[in-house]
């Protein structure tokens, strides 16, 4: 019984007592299935139980994976979750729908660029070193109004901020944190929260979470 579609339903079920408990409006948060190093048959399944969102971290992998499940269902959406090279900004702009790791001027001007020659722009969320740790990719907190400011006059549309918050300590002060962030600055979309804590992430605000292991694995 405890296949692909009893997971979705318990994942979204999940969601959806979270979004009550936070007195938040139903269907408010969307589920971005994580299906990283998960083959195209396990993906089949998901799609099968409903899903239609999906999050690749690597572009070589999503492009090895990705053209032929989407060719076979359009309404499906590819989200990049992973950190993206700026030369691979022609690649992902044709392949994601939404970028949850903008982090720096390099990137959105190669993402600018390439949008403007593949004639569309994927939504981006800016993401935030949150932990400010050395070796994660992100912005600056300090840096992160000038760099909103450059998404912002950019043809980038922006759909929120992201965050991972630091392994190993309890996550939601830092999910705090990023909402915080997105007050301060106007921003409405808040991707955070992942398989082992997008509950405490939806009552702190997310309108985007990134389950993965939860979705994939018995
Ligand atoms: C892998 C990954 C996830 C999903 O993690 P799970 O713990 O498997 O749910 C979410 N966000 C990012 C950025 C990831 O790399």
């Amino acid at each position: 019984m405890n296949d692909a579609s009893d997971r979705l339903r318990t994942i979204r079920d999940a969601i959806a007592s979270a979004e009550k408990l936070a007195r938040r409006p139903a269907g408010e948060v969307e589920l971005v299935a994580v299906s990283k190093t998960r083959s195209a048959e396990e993906i089949e399944r998901l799609i099968a139980a409903g899903q239609r969102v999906f999050g690749e971290s690597r572009v070589q992998e999503a492009e090895e994976k990705w053209p032929a499940l989407l060719a076979a269902h359009p309404d499906v959406r590819l989200h990049c979750i992973g950190r993206l090279q700026s030369n691979k900004a022609e690649s992902a702009v044709r392949l994601f729908d939404t970028i949850h790791s903008l982090d720096r001027p390099s990137l959105l001007s190669a993402l600018a660029a390439s949008g403007e020659r593949e004639g569309r722009f994927p939504r981006c969320y800016v993401q935030v070193n949150i932990g400010e740790e050395e070796q994660k990719g992100g912005v600056a907190i300090d840096a992160l109004p000038a760099f909103l400011d450059r998404v912002r006059s950019s043809p980038l549309p922006l759909a929120g901020l992201m965050a991972i918050p630091p392994l190993g300590v309890e996550p939601s002060p830092y999910f705090a944190l990023l909402a915080k962030l997105a007050r301060r600055h106007d921003v409405t979309g808040l991707s955070m929260g992942m398989s082992g804590d997008f509950r405490s992430a939806v009552m702190l605000g997310a309108t985007a979470v990134r389950v993965g292991s939860a979705l994939f694995e018995e």
